[in-house]
């Protein structure tokens, strides 16, 4: 099943994406809120009371309600997290690109959720920014409250799959020290178009992710590069560290991006960059500057 909030920023509905509906070809978007009262969106009240088998049931329903998906926006596929978490360097050839050390232990840093974007809309490249440019993730995302969860039952805790565009500021993560700011600006995190669940992705590490910007590849590799997976994470991360309903984690960008090529390939205003996942769909995000 793929999850998706559509509408205005700021006033997403949550949905189900329907492939092929009412015919192929076409999509349609089942409209959550207009059959049932008590989901509000897609948050941690969603994943802890209702969570994806209520929305299976509505799909049997007689009438459903569809909207037409065709020209309608889609929003980051779950409401404000409590917290986005990343993985630096976790890909070696990536790590390699980055500073040559390949990390003996997790790397985790965190995005504001302020930057949360959809998969569509624009990045925008604050006044005064530096050397901007895209990182093509896998993401998860938290569907059980987890709290020192072991490896071998960790994927039960997780809800489903989507792609996550980490949009750093390679100026202001080098100048900060602590990579918060740099990765942090509003925009910088594209998330969706869907929130697809673990039955339609299988293997999370047998996925094929790329980014191209203005139609040049620049990262085209696998999930199965993780030098940390998803299993381990969970459980490294979860020792202290509650993890909620909702909650995103990141799982680190394979090698290629944009500022350690020669040339450097910097996000400027009137860019594209793509970023797509074997199983989740792609991102399309125009690149403008703020004005
Ligand atoms: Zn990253």
């Amino acid at each position: 099943m793929k999850l998706v909030r559509f509408g205005p920023r700021g006033a997403e509905r949550p949905g189900v994406w329907l492939d092929d509906t009412p015919a192929p070809g076409q999509a349609s978007i089942l409209d959550v809120r207009a059959m049932t009262f008590d989901i509000a969106d897609y948050d941690a009240h969603f994943f802890t009371h209702y969570g994806i088998e209520r929305l299976r049931a509505l799909l049997l329903e007689p009438q459903p309600k569809l909207v037409p998906a065709a020209g309608v926006r889609l929003g980051p596929p779950v409401a404000r997290p409590g917290k986005i978490v990343c993985l630096g360097k976790n890909y070696a050839a990536h790590a390699a690109e980055f500073d040559s050390a390949i990390p003996q232990t997790p790397i985790f840093f965190s995005k504001a959720t302020t930057a949360l974007n959809g998969p569509t809309d624009p990045v925008v490249l604050p006044r005064g920014s530096g050397r901007v440019d895209g990182e093509a993730e896998l993401a998860l995302v938290i569907g059980r409250t987890a709290r020192r969860v072991a490896a071998e039952v960790a994927l039960e805790y997780v809800a489903g799959y989507t792609i996550l565009n980490d949009v750093t500021d390679r100026d202001a993560q080098r100048q900060g020290q602590q990579w918060f700011r740099g990765k942090s600006a509003d925009t910088f995190c594209p998330l969706g178009p869907f929130l697809v669940t673990g039955d339609v992705i299988g293997d999370p590490h047998q996925l094929r992710v790329t980014q191209r910007v203005n139609g040049q590849t620049l990262q085209d590799d696998t999930t199965q590069q993780m030098l940390f997976k998803i299993p381990f994470l969970i459980e490294y991360f979860s020792a202290a560290i509650t993890l909620e309903p909702g909650d995103i984690i990141a799982t680190g960008t394979p090698a290629g991006i944009g500022s350690a090529r020669q040339p450097p390939v910097l996000l400027r205003a009137g860019d594209v960059v793509e970023v797509a996942i074997e199983k989740l769909g792609a991102q399309r995000n125009p690149v403008i500057a703020e004005v």
